[in-house]
């Protein structure tokens, strides 16, 4: 069992009753480690914990939170290249972008240490004499926080930090693919001197590891980055036991190309916001909206660029594109590419790269000729692939960016600013970019999304702090 990663529960590194493997998606006979999968009765102890030391935690004051928050910013930093090699290793991302995701891990630990020290509150005067009114901020309790593979240190840390800069104490249940480095961060929390029981860790599956973190009558509230049906499932749970959701889910993200783009821009954006970590991005733009006069020329361009891309190993420095995360995801990646085909797509790309089965390579792919119906338009692919839909003006691309049950990030390539201020205006969407690629947001602002996108307060930068803390309004009269 010594070769086992625990997991983390009130302060222990404990063996779970069974374990998993983590496996190399660039080459699966490449065992990374194993991992502990939690128990029911763990994930009841780390809640039980968390819920206990919530209240020191949060009376140890602002300062020793922003201290131990820091100093996990710090740890990030020194051990970056050792997070990033496991993130490239057990995700697939190349290592440039697995890097620069370990530096955002940082900064969001960074940016939360200052705004531990910012909670504000109101007084406001009462409409009655000799009465005041305060309104401040309090943390929720014990929090339990539930992330996705493709993002595995960023989406962690950007709810794991929030949460312990308001005061909550936190149970963490990564994804069973990516449980590395959510280890590693786990380390440097547990090192950076956080109080027992105020950081757990939980490993293993959703099903029932995650399942008991939402059902947990000491867990105060959840929040859930993944796809719709488990947000779905997890916010009727929650629900049922009253607790705070908070939902981040995916996107079918539309790019708009106007005739008056500037192309390098627009297939710069296009490219990596389409391609780039193997399109496995809840923002990535999955539907390129082109108005005809442009459509030969951006498609022709693009498809040149999307065919030189270097897919392979996510550790090799020539890779431009890492592999594909699990074999469930290629085959459902394979099977929208087939699917393209049969709704009347003429597609470019898209075919399984190496026959060797030692990792999941597929070349990216572009669907010509969709219409905004199609299945492929319509349904979050989650891999490297673009549905291409021809328009004539800019009103049918706006209708048809709306055109969807998502509304994650949208953009639109132009130098027409009236364009690109109606765009701004009516495109149902919570992130709107103009010529920049739908993907790649900053630290410090408001993330999420509208319809089936998001659910709950926003993420990220000041607004966390709407869904991390309860707010009190509490009356004084002095007699
Ligand atoms: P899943 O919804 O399958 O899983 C997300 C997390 O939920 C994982 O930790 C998973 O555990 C856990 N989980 C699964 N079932 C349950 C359950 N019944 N109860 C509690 N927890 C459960 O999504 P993926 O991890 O496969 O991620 C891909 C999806 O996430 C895509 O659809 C993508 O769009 C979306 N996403 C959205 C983002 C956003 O911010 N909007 C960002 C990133 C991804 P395990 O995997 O261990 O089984």
């Amino acid at each position: 069992m010594s070769n086992i990663h625990p997991n983390f529960i009130a302060g222990d590194w404990r063996n779970g009753a069974t374990s998993l493997e983590n496996r190399n998606p660039s080459d699966i006979d490449d065992l990374i480690g194993i991992y502990a999968c939690a128990s029911e009765e763990d994930v009841r102890s780390a809640c039980l914990e968390a819920a206990n030391a919530q209240s020191t935690w949060y009376d140890a004051g602002p300062q020793v939170r922003s201290d131990v928050l820091n100093r996990v910013a710090t740890g990030i930093e020194q051990r970056a290249p050792e997070i990033a090699r496991m993130l490239a290793r057990e995700e697939g991302k190349i290592l440039s972008e697995a890097t620069a995701e370990t530096q955002r891990a940082a900064h969001v630990f960074r940016f939360f240490a200052g705004e531990a020290l910012r909670v504000h509150g109101e007084f406001i005067a009462s409409v009655r004499s000799g009465v005041d009114i305060e309104v401040a901020r309090e943390p929720l309790g014990a929090v339990g926080l539930i992330t996705p593979w493709n993002f595995p240190i960023a989406i962690p840390a950007w709810k794991v930090a929030p949460a312990l800069a308001y005061g909550n104490s936190v149970v963490l249940k990564p994804a069973e693919l990516t449980p590395g480095t959510a280890h590693l961060l786990a380390r440097i929390i547990a090192d950076a001197g956080v109080p027992a029981g105020v950081f757990n860790l939980v490993m293993g599956p959703g099903a029932s590891v995650g399942a008991a973190l939402v059902a947990d009558p000491n867990i105060q509230a959840i929040s859930f980055t993944g796809s719709v049906p488990t947000g779905r499932a997890i916010s009727q749970h929650s629900l049922n036991g009253m607790k705070k959701v908070q939902l981040e889910m995916g996107g079918k993200n539309p790019m708009v190309i106007l005739e008056d783009a500037d192309l390098s821009v627009a297939v710069a954006a296009t490219l990596n916001g389409s391609f780039f970590s193997t399109g496995q991005r809840c923002t990535a733009s999955s539907r390129l909206i082109v108005q005809a006069s442009i459509h030969d020329a951006f498609v022709e361009e693009l498809t040149r660029q999307m065919l030189a891309l270097k897919v392979g190993p996510a550790l090799a420095a020539e890779s431009q594109v890492g592999p594909v995360v699990s074999q469930a995801q290629l085959d459902s990646n394979l099977a929208y590419v087939a699917l393209a085909a049969a709704e009347g797509c003429d597609v470019v790309g898209g075919e399984r790269l190496d026959g060797s089965g030692r990792g999941y390579f597929q070349r990216p792919a572009l669907f010509l000729g969709a219409t905004s119906s199609m299945r492929v338009c319509q349904e979050e692919i989650f891999g490297p692939c673009a549905s291409v839909i021809r328009v004539e003006d800019f009103d049918e691309a706006l209708w048809v960016a709306n055109d969807t049950p998502f509304g994650l990030s949208a953009g639109i390539c132009t130098q027409n600013l009236r364009y690109a201020r109606e765009f701004r205006r009516r495109v149902q969407s919570g992130m709107v970019m103009v010529n920049l690629p739908t993907a790649g947001v900053d630290y410090h602002v408001p993330f999420g999304g509208r319809k089936n996108s998001s659910f709950g307060p926003r993420e990220q930068g000041r607004a966390a702090a709407e869904f991390y803390t309860s707010s009190k309004t509490s009356y004084l009269f002095s007699g």
